[in-house]
């Protein structure tokens, strides 16, 4: 008997402890050993690095038939304690070479051959054949000197790809000349402390891990071709007809919308110069560079503060065909939202100088750039710019491996715009449509755990759901939990330790743990490490009280109505915290007597995602 209960007790405190830890992987504490990163902390360590490249590139486009031929001049910064012996580039566009196996299947007759590299030097020494090999989507050079620990490389790349009409997975060729081009250029892959060299392909469902970069490129095309891009246009004057040239400046200095192009200005053509157009563009600090172009595009821009301590503005534009109804208001409802992200929620200022939406069929994010269908009604408008604009900050403000870990970007992207559209759709529920979503495959087999590597679902469903919903909802209850201000302060903590670097999920839940000044690992460990649902259910109305189970075991606020015989319901509520010691079977006392009930019931009106409603009803 003793010993049953000294076993209990050790078995209790086992339990305890197990909840105050989350499960940390190898590689993580080595770099907490080697001073990288801080652990509990939350914070990068004294000895953390991360590597940059700056580029400085001469591109041509064709647009019709989708040529397109680039030179580079890349600088890359080894700021890592590491001899770099080879490196690794991303060829993005192999996605669509004949015999790769993605995530989504490129028709036959689309197939490519991929990007040919037609030259490349490292410090002057040309490699090829094994020293510069392709395979899948990355090209692995092994350099014949190495890159010393906090030296630079230059590197010179040319190359050619065919941007092949139809191929458009985020980006490509929409037809008649309409492209944006991203993923485009042999790009410099992450080297971090957590894996060395980032490997990883791109398949097609996850998207960016990019270090912090300069980039000076010139763009040419056609006449009659306008360039939107990443960054600041260098040269209005000199693409421009001095009427379109000026327009534009007038758009970058007021505080309203104004049509740069209009369709009257499309049917008399002459916009551009009519000769030798090379659009010159710069961004500094941007994790990516990309471009878009079309002949016949209508253009509205407006400047909004972003900063309103230092008065710093930036210029928000939409470029889109006459014949998307929504778009004639979308560069209004992308200025709100820098404006909204920059002052309300998260309440940090919009990072970039410049936000341009661009409308073709898709709907993804680069740096200063978003590619954006056309869409109805307004909640959709309205909730695609927001979303996309949000990942200004996760991935492009906070350096995050997406390709790891989705969720640390699509979450945020997915939570942020929620607090905006009663501003403008105010019927519209986002929240209930998103345990709805979640409800679509929360407690299956199918269901991952959060923290599974992103890149390693290959199924879109599973992946939208460990990206997109639970997290979501997992930021959503955290939020309710601590409360919108310290929630909001915490997340402002985080973005100001980790912005510009490259936060593990360990860093956001130590970062998150230090800044809200509560241990929260038994938060983190259930929603993101276990593979938990919810599935609430009234087990038993006893004479003082009700046995409540959740089978599932994910922690959810809940709320309990007791509708009494005579007199009005009285509502109970408990919090995340109620089901923290980790029993998913508990007794709840009741302010009346069995016999003075007419029911209970457990219900959460839509706004927890509870796998089985039938069950949370009960008379005596
Ligand atoms: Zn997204």
């Amino acid at each position: 008997m003793k010993n049953w209960i000294v076993f209990l007790l050790l078995a209790a405190s086992f339990s305890a402890f197990a909840q105050k830890r989350i499960p940390q992987s190898v590689n993580f504490r080595k770099s907490v050993e080697n001073k990288v990163r801080k652990g509990k902390k939350g914070v990068p360590g004294k000895n953390y690095w991360v590597n940059k490249a700056s580029y400085k590139m001469d591109v041509s486009l064709a647009p019709l038939t989708g040529q397109v031929d680039g030179t580079e001049d890349i600088t890359y910064y080894n700021n890592s304690p590491d001899t770099l012996k080879d490196m690794v580039l991303a060829l993005y566009q192999n996605f669509y070479k004949k015999g790769l196996c993605a995530d989504y299947n490129t028709a036959p007759e689309k197939q490519t051959d991929g990007v040919k590299i037609k030259s490349i030097s490292v410090n002057g020494m040309v490699l090829n054949g094994e020293k510069a090999k392709q395979v899948r989507t990355n090209l692995y050079l092994t350099l014949d000197q190495p890159v010393l620990p906090h030296s630079t490389a230059k590197l010179h790349v040319e190359w050619s790809y065919l941007a092949r009409e139809g191929n458009t997975v985020r980006t490509g060729n929409y037809g008649e000349g309409r492209h944006f081009v991203a993923y485009f250029y042999p790009k410099i892959a992450v080297y971090d402390d957590m894996d060395g060299w980032d490997k990883a392909d791109y398949l097609g469902i996850t998207e960016f891990y990019s270090d912090f970069n300069d980039y000076d490129v010139r763009i040419h095309v056609p006449k009659d071709f306008v360039v939107w891009a990443t960054g600041m246009l260098q040269n209005p004057n000199e693409v421009l007809q001095p009427k379109y040239a000026q327009r534009l400046a007038k758009a970058k200095k007021s505080n309203t919308v104004v049509s740069i192009i209009d369709s009257f200005d499309v049917q008399a053509g002459n916009i551009t110069k009519q000769s030798n157009l090379t659009y010159h563009y710069t961004a500094t600090h941007a994790p990516d560079f990309a471009f878009a172009t079309d002949k016949d595009h209508l253009w509205d821009g407006w400047s909004v503060t972003v900063d309103p301590k230092t008065g710093r503005k930036s210029f928000v534009d939409a470029s889109y065909e006459k014949e998307s109804a929504d778009y004639y208001g979308v560069a209004k409802i992308a200025g709100e939202a820098l404006i909204n992200y920059s002052t309300d929620f998260p309440g940090v200022p919009y990072p970039f100088p410049a936000m341009t939406i661009f409308n073709a069929p898709s709907g993804m994010e680069f740096p200063m750039m978003c590619n954006d269908g056309s869409t109805q009604p307004l909640s959709s408008t309205m909730g695609l710019t927001y979303h996309e604009i949000a990942h200004t900050y996760f991935p492009f403000y906070m350096g995050i491996n997406e390709r790891k870990y989705a969720w640390m970007d699509e979450g945020w992207a997915t939570f942020f715009p929620k607090k905006y559209f009663k501003d403008y759709a105010p019927d519209f529920d986002f929240h209930g449509s998103r345990v709805q979503r979640y409800l679509q495959i929360a407690g299956t087999e199918a269901e991952v755990p959060i923290i599974t590597l992103s890149k390693d679902q290959h199924n879109r469903l599973i992946y939208r759901n460990s990206s997109y919903n639970k997290p979501y909802l997992a930021y959503y209850f955290i939020q309710q939990y601590l409360g919108e201000p310290l929630f909001k302060s915490t997340l402002q903590g985080y973005m100001h330790d980790w912005n510009g670097k490259h936060p593990t999920p360990y860093d956001f839940f130590n970062s998150f743990n230090t800044h809200s000044g509560k241990n929260l690992n038994w938060y983190w460990k259930n929603w993101f490490f276990d593979k938990n649902y919810a599935d609430i259910k009234i087990a038993k109305l006893a004479d003082q009280g009700i046995y409540l189970t959740n089978s599932g075991g994910l922690f959810v606020p809940i709320k309990i109505v007791v509708t009494p015989l005579k007199g009005k319901p009285i509502t109970i509520k408990k919090e995340l915290d109620f089901w923290k010691n980790g029993l998913h079977k508990r007794f709840i006392m009741l302010p009346l007597q069995k016999n003075e009930i007419k029911s209970v019931e457990v219900n959460n009106w839509g706004r927890i995602p509870d796998t089985n409603l039938k069950d949370n009803f009960i008379e005596p």
